[in-house]
């Protein structure tokens, strides 16, 4: 195990020394590691559902609809920590919300102790965060934090006021969100230059995918370290959006691709484009990516090798938007157990596709249940 160390002054907030850095070489989350390792999913990965607090209410959010304004309270932290303690094989922690950061109350009870706790037994952690509120909270939180993620789906304040804020219930004028704006820069400008590793994520939607250049220019002005891009599936709360077309969704990544700045790892995930693919062109988007410098297609590691868990109930699920229902509880039982039963599940099975040559293990519940409903990927294989 790798202990904590002091973060050096001149980058405050870069990993501990003798930690190996995260790069397309080295990312944790993938669940292809952990299948090549173990011959079968593992839990790897534990994503906690923090709080249900959020200032934003961003039309395309997947757990919008569990958002509230009052929190009830959390699950003892021990029982949580010894949960995580018991995972056998665990090598990454993820905090999500709402907005972690929202009540202090939350960093200093559950985010700050969860982050420590990884650090003394070397597991990486990422942050999902807004970076609207102030500065100083994230400044107690980066020391501690591998990797922060942020939404960035704008190239102007008013995208982000109307991405945003449409579905507050309430007049948030453009004066206001134009400031948190201009904040989330300024904070994220500031933790990448004190050496945090930012990742940004935009997606593919109907209001992205003629910018994504633009958004993918901003980002990089922004110091961050990665670029991340999913396609966006209208589920839950977003299920009133309109989707793009899978052309569409093919020509936002090859425009990606050409116009990517080279020094920023560029992570796809979520992707409908597989090398079993019949069509060509799709296989060779597949090969594009697969070929690029600094360029990676992450396995989804939802129900791969991570689950969620909510800290106010306990509830296990496969994401955090709970479009499937929870199939267990950490008050009751350990989360290798709840694992092994998921990875039994007919959902699980029915994408347990695995590979090797295309380092590829299926599409995830989402792609298959949008675009390949009668597709059964157990009878494909990559084409060399
Ligand atoms: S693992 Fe599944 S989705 Fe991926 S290339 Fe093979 S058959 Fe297709």
């Amino acid at each position: 195990m790798q202990g904590i160390s002091h973060p050096a002054a001149v980058a405050p907030f870069a990993p501990p020394s003798g930690w190996r850095a995260l790069t397309p070489e080295n990312d944790p989350w993938d669940p292809i590691r952990s299948l090549q390792r173990f011959g079968r999913h593992e839990l790897t990965s534990v994503e906690l559902t923090v709080t249900h607090l959020c200032n934003m209410r961003c039309e395309h959010c997947a757990v919008g609809d569990s958002l509230t304004m009052k929190e009830a309270p959390h699950l003892p932290l021990e029982l949580v920590l010894r949960r995580l303690d018991e995972v056998e094989h665990l090598e990454t922690i993820s905090m999500t919300g709402g907005e972690p950061t929202f009540s202090m109350e939350t960093v200093r009870n559950i985010v700050i102790p969860v982050l420590k706790y990884a650090r003394s037994r070397g597991i990486r952690t990422q942050l999902n965060s807004n970076v609207t509120m102030d500065y100083e909270r994230y400044e107690l939180i980066a020391p501690y934090l591998d990797v922060m993620h942020i939404s960035f789906n704008y190239t102007q304040p008013e995208d982000f006021h109307e991405v945003g804020f449409a579905r507050t219930g309430r007049n948030v004028s453009a004066d206001t969100t134009s400031k948190m704006f201009e904040r989330m820069i300024d904070n994220t400008r500031k933790l990448t230059k004190g050496g945090l590793f930012v990742s940004a994520e935009s997606m593919i939607n109907y209001r992205t995918y003629k910018k994504i250049a633009d958004i993918h220019r901003i980002i990089a002005e922004m110091g961050c370290q990665r670029h991340e891009v999913h396609p966006m599936y209208p589920s839950s709360f977003a299920s009133g959006l309109p989707a793009v077309t899978r052309t569409q969704m093919f020509e936002a990544v090859e425009t990606l691709l050409d116009n990517r700045n080279p020094d920023i790892w560029m992570l796809f995930g979520t992707l409908p484009f597989f090398a079993c693919s019949e069509n060509e062109e799709e296989r060779r988007l597949v090969r594009r990516l697969w070929e690029e410098n600094k360029v990676t297609v992450r396995n989804d590691p939802d129900g791969r090798n991570r689950v969620n868990v909510n800290m106010f109930s306990g509830d296990v699920y496969v994401t955090d938007f709970a479009s499937v229902p929870s199939f267990g509880n950490i008050q009751q039982e350990k989360l290798d157990d709840v694992f092994a039963k998921w990875r039994e599940h007919p959902m699980q099975q029915a994408v347990n596709c695995h590979c090797p040559a295309a380092s590829c293990c299926g599409p995830n519940l989402l792609v298959s249940d949008m675009y390949y409903r009668d597709t059964d990927f157990k009878t494909r294989r990559a084409i060399p």
